[in-house]
């Protein structure tokens, strides 16, 4: 099994309040197709849909005041929003694509997954759906609610379902020296091991409003999965053709992180 992540940089137009990014996601829907069936699961990040009322409400942190409640529900549909346009151009480019929203059934604790009970996602995988989750606004143990990342979602999912890799679709090549967007002489860092990603304390930010922390977050959080064993790799999920060859176990360039 396999666990692809598309970045809300690569399925939304970022700088463009609730805008999908619809040529990048049917191109996507077809490089799956494509690929031929498989194994997989895919979880997608908010961009321009879940981040700005997540911002606006300060969903992230927890409850501070009643008014959030009504901007977690609205943090939660932009979410349901965007996922319907991706689900229906998977299901439009042959793939058997499932919805399942991740507040429905997981609750974390402080911000973080820690017990959860993936089986639907595991019996949709096993009855050949390809399951599209998504960051999301979940209940939380400690803070009533928080944000969910599709980053922490996406490795919680590999270790649990047994995936034997994740590939990370996002907006650049992979991991760079510094933020290719601000810096033009960043090279790309083509194989990262766990202890040069612990070192980097600072990567760089994400240019747009990202309340999940951006690279120096994914990258956080790839490490759980990378000192689990799976294999994982970055790549630039913009680029016509990247996420196909990957599937199919094509060099590209990309990142990948290394135990
Ligand atoms: P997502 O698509 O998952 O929302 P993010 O936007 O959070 O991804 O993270 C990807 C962004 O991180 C890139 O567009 C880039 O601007 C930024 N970034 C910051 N530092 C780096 C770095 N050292 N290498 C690559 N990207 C970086």
């Amino acid at each position: 099994m396999e666990i692809l992540k598309l970045g809300g940089s690569v399925v939304t137009k970022k700088d463009l309040p609730r805008t999908p990014n619809v040529e990048a996601i049917r191109r996507l829907a077809s490089e799956v197709a494509t690929a031929g069936p498989r194994q997989l699961v895919i979880v997608h990040g908010g961009g321009s849909y879940g981040h700005p009322p997540a911002k606006e409400y300060d969903i992230s942190a927890g409850y501070s005041s009643p008014r959030q409640l009504a901007g977690f529900s609205l943090t939660h549909l932009a979410m349901v929003e965007l996922n319907m346009i991706v689900v229906e151009a998977f299901l439009d480019m042959g793939v058997p694509a499932m919805s399942i929203a991740s507040s429905s059934f997981l609750i974390t604790e402080d911000r973080r997954i820690v017990n959860v009970d993936f089986s639907v996602v595991s019996r949709a995988v096993e009855f050949n759906f390809v399951p599209i989750l998504y960051g999301d606004a979940v209940l939380d143990s400690a803070r009533r609610f928080t944000i969910l990342s599709g980053d922490q979602l996406a490795v919680r999912l590999a270790t649990d379902l047994g995936a034997h890799k994740i590939i990370f679709g996002v907006d650049v090549d992979g991991v760079f020296t510094a933020n290719p967007k601000l810096v033009k002489e960043a090279r790309l860092i083509e194989e990262l091991s766990i202890s040069q990603m612990r070192g980097m304390v600072r990567i760089g930010e994400a240019l747009s409003t990202d309340v999940t922390g951006g690279m120096l977050g994914k990258i956080n959080e790839a490490g759980v999965a990378v000192e689990a064993g799976i294999d994982v790799q970055l790549v630039n999920a913009l680029k016509p053709g990247a996420v196909n060859a990957v599937l199919r176990g094509e060099k590209v360039p990309c990142t990948w992180l290394r135990r």
